[in-house]
């Protein structure tokens, strides 16, 4: 990933002082490393990516952004910014320099008539989901409840409801944001339009979100739950099948178009869950928009495999965010990888045996992942909202390995980069021996010239350009703008270009 230029200087005990003093008047906290509640402000739900800060800054509001913003900029001093903290590559923590926590601007006001929900930027989707579902609403959001919304929706965001409304951006009406030089901005399809369009896709690298709006819908409740199955080969194959008939893309007299069509949400892998004593199971989750009755037809060959647990009930849509359980400070690393469908039996075993290998030579990470996710991408693919740069019909997948011990944090990583890097190879096999048309994969691929990439996902070795595609250089343009000298540069940074601004 590309990261921040060490150019710039770090906090000092007499700008500790000064912050003091410029926030004397408001509610901010400001938490040196000898106050209570800095170490609350540093922790990162993965403890690899936490780093100390030479201050955090807790604001209430944006104008208390704005001072701290301001500050850092006139001094030249290192930013970083934190919502949920989940960012597992240390974007959201700074080595010294100044930390805004924005941990105590959660709210969510909602407005049920206008169905519209008033976010602050350091709320979480558990914030989002319970204050909406109160009125029968919900939005696109994060599938695990304890991801922020800042982070989330900056970079994109996939969520259970993606396959019908496509991405959090898609659905996310305006900001306001504080920008590098301190001002306050407001940024929508009506005001500020190119800041609204670089926001949506590269929104870390232009300022400080203090809140978005976003649309919401009716919701009722959802047919939802987890399955796990024994893998044994004659599951495999018949689960490899199900799945590539319910989520392939055909097309259709609507247009392309899976079997599931938009209404089901599922992410598929190998976990050694705790209810089954150690052993590698594959894990399922399944969302579906829709009743118990609506979903059977689709879901009953996956009940006739004779699931080892099916917990699969009608239920809030808050609780479907809450289907993976998480626990936050463990040491993980998140490494995404693109797939299309149909899934190759072959590949799903050799995926199969390389995360167990890997668990057998490193009990330490017994609590690790490789997972695909799977929806219909058609509605992700057919809108344009915004900078982002991995519009197609292809599908994100997720290596994720978690551990305790810090002389894992090496092979750790590897693993992810390894089962990366055979997704990669798959791809390219696939794309190989495509031939045009939806089902190939190739055809396609070229056709929304999709990056491949989810930057969200993809923080190791991937570079700017590789995320932001062919939107790099009006981004480069806009960055000259809105923040010359580059102060929001910890995620894939965007370099000013100044001759074209
Ligand atoms: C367990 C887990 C589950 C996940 N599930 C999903 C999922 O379902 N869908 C999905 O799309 N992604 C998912 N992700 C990836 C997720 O999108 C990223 O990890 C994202 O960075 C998390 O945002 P955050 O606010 O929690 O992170 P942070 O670490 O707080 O921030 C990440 C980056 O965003 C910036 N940022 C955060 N808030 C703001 C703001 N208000 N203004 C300006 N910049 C800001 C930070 O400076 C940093 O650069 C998941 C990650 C994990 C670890």
């Amino acid at each position: 990933m590309s990261s921040k230029a060490p150019s710039k200087r770090l906090i000092t005990p007499d700008d500790i002082n000064k912050l003091r003093d410029l926030l004397s008047s408001t509610d901010a906290h400001v938490r040196a490393p000898s106050d209570a509640d800095y170490d609350k402000s540093i922790s990162r739900w993965s403890s690899a990516a936490q780093k100390p800060a030479g201050v955090a800054i807790v604001p209430t509001t944006a104008q208390e952004v704005s001072i701290a913003v301001k500050y850092a900029s006139e001094n030249g001093i290192d930013l970083a910014v934190k919502c949920g903290g989940h960012s597992t590559a240390g974007v959201s923590s700074t080595n010294g320099g100044l930390l805004i926590d924005l941990g105590r601007m959660r709210g969510v006001d909602v407005d049920a008539e206008k169905r519209l929900l008033h976010v602050q930027g350091g709320a979480l989707w558990m914030d989002v989901d319970a204050a909406a579902w109160k009125h029968g609403l919900a939005t696109v959001g994060g599938t695990v409840a304890d991801t922020g919304v800042g982070g989330l929706t900056l970079g994109g965001g996939y969520g259970h409801l993606s396959g019908g409304l496509g991405l959090v951006i898609d659905n996310t009406v305006s900001f306001t944001v504080v920008l590098a030089n301190g001002e306050i901005k407001t940024a929508s399809k009506h005001e500020n339009e190119d800041l609204f369009w670089a926001l949506n896709g590269a929104g870390q690298n232009f300022g400080v979100v203090t809140e978005f709006v976003l649309q919401a819908y009716p919701q009722k409740e959802l047919y939802m739950g987890m399955l796990l199955f024994p893998p044994t080969p004659e599951v495999i194959t018949k689960l490899v099948a199900i799945i590539n008939d319910l989520f392939t893309i055909h097309q259709t007299p609507e247009g392309p178009q899976a079997k599931v069509k938009g209404q089901l949400g599922s992410l598929i892998g190998f976990a050694k869950p705790p209810p089954a004593g150690g052993e590698t199971m594959i894990l399922m989750t399944l969302v579906f928009n829709g009743t118990e009755e609506e979903a059977k037809p689709l879901l009953q060959p996956l009940f006739d495999l004779n699931p080892a647990v099916n917990a699969m009930r009608m239920d809030a849509y808050p609780e479907a965010n809450k289907l993976i359980p998480q626990e936050y400070g463990l040491r993980s690393s998140m490494k995404g990888a693109a797939f299309m469908l149909p899934v190759r039996e072959q590949f799903f075993n050799d995926c199969k045996e390389t995360f167990e290998k890997f668990i057998d030579s490193c009990d330490d990470a017994a609590g690790s992942v490789v997972a695909w996710e799977l929806f219909d991408p058609s509605k992700v693919a057919e809108l344009s909202t915004g900078s982002f740069a991995n519009r197609g019909h292809h599908l994100n997948s997720l290596v994720m390995p978690v551990w305790k011990q810090a002389e894992n944090d090496k092979r750790c990583r590897q693993f992810a980069r390894d089962v990366s890097n055979m997704f990669k190879e798959e791809i390219e096999l696939q794309g190989k021996q495509a031939s045009e048309g939806l089902e190939g994969g190739a055809g396609v691929r070229g056709k929304q010239g999709a990056v491949m990439l989810y930057g969200n996902y993809d923080q190791y070795e991937e570079i700017s350009k590789d995320i932001f595609g062919s939107n790099y250089p009006e981004l480069q343009k806009l960055k000259a703008k809105y923040d010359p000298t580059n102060m929001f540069d910890k995620l894939f940074a965007i370099t000013p270009d100044k001759a074209r601004a």
